[in-house]
């Protein structure tokens, strides 16, 4: 029988099917680390090998008048371009890497992926624009 992958309870799951029971938080967490610093590798692997994106960052600049709502018409990304296709491939893997340890700290620690996201869902929606910490 094929497993089912649609939702993230299934991710959750299958995530615990596949790390080795007892397996040290230790050797979690630090996997989360390497793999989150793989994603910003490939970000920037993405600008400076690939040169599909480029950064050109500044100082972010907002009139005297504007407003907390207003934000957001002046803050910059300092990003131009586009993840050509082999970038965004390899950018997204290193997020599913990245997200397996997460999901396996989780199955650790018992947390419920799929309820935190809900409650970080619901936190955004309502508070918006002041969501910014
Ligand atoms: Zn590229």
């Amino acid at each position: 029988m094929t497993k089912s992958t649609k939702t993230c309870r299934d991710f959750q799951s299958n995530v615990q099917e596949n790390l080795i029971r007892h397996y040290s938080i230790l050797d979690i967490v630090s996997k989360f680390q390497e793999t989150n610093a793989r994603v910003n590798r490939a970000l920037f692997r993405a600008v400076t090998d690939c040169g599909c994106i480029e950064i050109d960052a500044s100082k972010q600049i907002l009139p005297d008048d504007c407003t907390f709502k207003d934000v957001r018409d002046h803050i910059q990304s300092h990003l131009s371009g586009e993840l050509c296709e082999n970038c965004k491939e390899v950018i997204e893997s290193e997020i599913g890497q990245n997200l397996f340890y997460l999901t396996g700290m989780c199955n650790t620690l018992k947390l419920d992926l799929e309820e935190i996201i809900q409650r970080e869902g619901q936190r955004v929606a309502t508070l918006g624009i002041f969501n910014l910490r």
